[in-house]
């Protein structure tokens, strides 16, 4: 009946599915929540665009990717400048001059460049093997105390020695008073939400919520000719070969009657006793919206080791976990009628704009 059978309505199986559809190819989709976006979904809850699953703010370099979302949504210039909170003190993200001023006084970027010398001198290592031994390189040993070692160890739930150097290598270091959060050239929020961008590429293809693959895997195989697979990719094997981990994250979400609540959308909490790792004011996305008298929503994040029945968020990107995925991988590769995509489905720390780019690369070659 189809040629393709999707599992997960999230952005990589939207791209997928609009692709092959505009191709003339015939497209189920799927997904076992009730809505449509996976993790990129925005509600309205008192006239905000609420995202559900985290804060989501699009970032690409990459122009044929930022032209592609254009097409299906108008975008905001919302540039994403965290404050981070260590203990009552407030410092700039990313790390830059409003953050070196603030934790040294220092006054130009020569002297800032100065003090991280002065500070990485004891610990310096040429090729470091983990996030601490990266942190320090980069920012000195103040800064990865106050910013960064309590924000990364509740975030993963692992000591900073024991993850690696890549993930820190994200966030940007500069020596000029920018608070843009991203080296990015393109950046944005939806103005009608995400829930909407992920609406408008699945116009026109068959769309059935509430949908669990792995409950009715055979029925729905004898549907299409080919499967492209958005979930997890040890869950899709049974957990054979035993389970990858992830990390979780709870939201506790709360309206307000205030009209503004922190002054930014993003607000992490550095240090290692307060229990979340960061509080997002989901107003604060869209512009004009603190008139006073209105109410605000706040989520706080809680992260957390994944289990059984909990939603998966962050692979956990550690050796152990990396050498078990390869071997998940040979057994994605040898499923001649299964496409495996997405952050679940290729176990990757992707950001949305990667998912575009790989999502359109995949089907292009599928259709080729
Ligand atoms: P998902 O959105 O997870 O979609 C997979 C879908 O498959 C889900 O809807 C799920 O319900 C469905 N599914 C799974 N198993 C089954 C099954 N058995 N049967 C049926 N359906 C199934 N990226 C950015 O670029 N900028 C950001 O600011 C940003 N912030 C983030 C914040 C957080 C807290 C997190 C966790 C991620 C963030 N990301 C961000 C990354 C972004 O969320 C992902 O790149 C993107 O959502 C991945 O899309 P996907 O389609 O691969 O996966
Ligand atoms: N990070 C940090 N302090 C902060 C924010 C981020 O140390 O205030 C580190 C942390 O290790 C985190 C990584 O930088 O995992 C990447 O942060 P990012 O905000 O990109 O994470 P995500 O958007 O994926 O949640």
């Amino acid at each position: 009946m189809y040629d393709y059978l999707i599992v997960g309505a999230g952005l990589f199986g939207a791209v997928f599915a609009h692709e092959a559809t505009a191709a003339g190819k015939r497209c189920l989709v799927i997904d076992k929540r009730d809505h449509i976006a996976g993790n990129i979904y925005t509600e309205d809850v008192e006239g905000i665009a609420v995202h559900r699953y985290g804060a989501h703010i699009f970032h690409t370099n990459n122009k044929e990717v930022w032209d592609y979302v254009n097409r299906f949504a108008t975008f905001n210039r919302y540039t994403n400048s965290p404050v981070a909170n260590y203990k009552g003190e407030l410092y700039n993200m990313p790390f830059n001059m409003n953050t070196f001023n603030k934790m040294w006084g220092v006054i130009t970027p020569a002297q800032a460049q100065a003090k991280i010398e002065e500070q990485r001198a004891a610990h310096y290592t040429e090729h470091p093997r983990n996030l601490e031994e990266q942190a320090i390189n980069l920012v000195g040993q103040d800064i990865y105390e106050k910013l960064i070692k309590g924000y990364t160890e509740k975030q993963w739930g692992r000591p900073c020695t024991a993850l690696p150097a890549f993930i820190i290598q994200r966030l940007p270091v500069r020596f000029t008073f920018d608070n843009n959060y991203f080296n990015a050239l393109y950046q944005g929020i939806p103005v009608e939400g995400y829930t909407a961008l992920v609406a408008n590429l699945l116009e026109g293809v068959e769309v059935r919520l509430n949908t669990d693959y792995l409950a009715d895997r055979e029925a729905l195989n004898a549907l299409a000719a080919k499967v492209v697979y958005t979930g997890p990719v040890d869950a899709f094997f049974d957990y054979q070969l035993g389970a990858l981990q992830y990390r979780s994250v709870r939201f506790e979400t709360e309206t307000l009657d205030m009209p503004n609540y922190q002054g930014n959308a993003v607000v992490n909490y550095t240090d290692s006793e307060t229990p979340y790792t960061r509080i997002i004011e989901h107003k604060h996305f869209v512009f004009g919206s603190t008139e006073p008298g209105t109410k605000t929503v706040i989520s706080r994040e809680y992260s957390a080791e994944w289990k059984p029945g909990d939603e998966p968020y962050y692979p956990v990107n550690d050796q152990a976990n990396g050498a078990l995925y390869a071997r998940y991988k040979e057994l994605a590769d040898a499923q001649p009628s299964v496409l495996f995509g997405g952050r679940l489905g290729e176990y990757k720390y992707y950001d949305m704009d990667r998912v575009i780019e790989v999502a359109l690369d995949r089907v292009r070659a599928e259709l080729a």
